[in-house]
């Protein structure tokens, strides 16, 4: 029986799943289809992470280092399962590299897509410069600057609409995407730090920041940095004649009609499925849900499975995760994996 698990992915659950195999002193090959490691928070240039506060660069930085500098990790960058045949206990799968690999386990760490805004043209993205998504937020935190992408200006007003490609049942959305709610009440905050004297609007279905995070990030936001939250329907962004964004829709509230005006306007992205994801459930022959990320075999006692015996899937492949739940994910899937190379007596996790 191979002494090796294969995981699929190298973002926050495969990094964490990879290093708890190797924690056991189990071996692990860890296929990542792009260059670099460390999965959306790195790939997608993530500011400080919520809750932590800690910047994605660092914290995920430090699950990188971790997996790079083990000797158990064999890593495969710029690489995909093309093949996999066997069963659970000897899989063996040819990787778009040539390779191939034989592996006892595998763990399916692949991850979600960010929505692409240009589904909902109403709200502007791609036809105005200065509608941008909450990632390419991120990245101006990062940078240490926010500024309006058409001419470079610091923006006096930005607007950040919650819910975009999320709860939305014309466009196949029905899911919360769990995180954007914090993430946004967040980034508000941080737009303030790096520009006092912007005022930031956050337009809002319901807000979910949920769990701890309601008076760390959803109070905080509104008290300390002075975030006005607008319970509204928004309806489409324009152009006003001055140039700047026009916001149209209902203030849900006091159900009546407004027309803002803005500098920025921000999309509060979701997590849609991994784009792949059809390709993923032929190649490893494991079950899609009905929204199109990968389904779960059973929920308690074979905690993690996915529809084929033998292989696990957690993090954002499963749905809208969060970044400590995914890492759980991970050590949870490393668990039953190393199991199934013999190594732990389980009968069930
Ligand atoms: C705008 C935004 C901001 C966010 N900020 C936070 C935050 O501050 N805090 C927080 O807790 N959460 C945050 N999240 C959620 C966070 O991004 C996810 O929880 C986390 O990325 C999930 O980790 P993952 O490893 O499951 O998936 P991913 O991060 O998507 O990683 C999946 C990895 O698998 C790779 N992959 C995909 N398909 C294949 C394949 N076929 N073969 C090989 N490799 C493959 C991908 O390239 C990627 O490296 C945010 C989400 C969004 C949308
Ligand atoms: S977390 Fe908030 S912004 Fe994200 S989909 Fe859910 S309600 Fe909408």
């Amino acid at each position: 029986m191979p002494d090796t698990v294969l995981v699929v992915g190298a973002g926050p659950t495969g990094l964490s799943a990879a290093a708890g195999i190797a924690a056991v002193g189990k071996k692990v090959v860890l296929v990542e289809k792009e260059n670099i490691l460390g999965g959306a928070p790195i790939i997608s240039g993530y500011a400080r992470l919520v809750p932590s506060g800690e910047w994605a660069k660092d914290a995920i930085g430090r699950m990188v280092g971790r997996v790079e500098a083990n000797p158990a990790v064999t890593i495969h960058k710029n690489a995909k399962v093309a093949q996999l045949d066997g069963e659970a206990g000897r899989f063996t799968a040819t990787l778009t590299n040539g390779q191939t690999i034989s592996a006892g386990a595998i763990i399916l760490g692949t991850g979600f897509t960010h929505f692409d805004s240009i589904n909902k043209p109403e709200w502007g993205f791609g036809t105005f410069e200065d509608v941008v998504t909450t990632t390419q937020v991120e990245q101006m935190v990062a940078a240490g600057r926010i500024a309006c992408p058409s001419d470079g200006r610091v923006p006096e007003r930005v607007a950040i609409l919650l819910c975009v490609g999320s709860r939305d049942r014309q466009i196949g959305r029905e899911w919360c995407s769990k995180i954007c709610c914090t993430v946004s009440t967040n980034l508000a905050m941080e737009i303030k730090e790096l520009s006092p004297k912007t005022d930031v609007f956050i337009y809002y279905m319901d807000i979910r920041t949920f769990g701890l995070y309601e008076d760390k990030f959803y109070w905080k936001s509104q008290e300390e940095f002075k975030t006005k939250f607008v319970k509204a329907r928004i309806a489409e962004v324009t152009r006003a004649p001055d140039g700047r964004l026009l916001l149209k829709g209902e203030d849900t509230l006091v159900k009546r009609p407004i027309v803002i005006p803005m500098d920025l306007v921000v999309h509060a992205i979701g997590m849609d499925p991994n784009l792949e994801n059809p390709q993923i459930a032929k190649v490893f022959g494991v079950g899609l849900e009905r929204h199109g990320f990968l389904d779960r075999g059973e929920h308690y006692t074979n905690t993690f499975s996915s529809t084929r015996r033998g292989i696990y899937v957690g993090g954002a492949a499963l749905g809208p995760e969060d970044i400590d739940s995914s890492i759980s994910h991970g050590l949870a899937m490393a668990l039953r994996a190393v199991g199934d190379l013999g190594a732990l007596d389980h009968q069930a996790a």
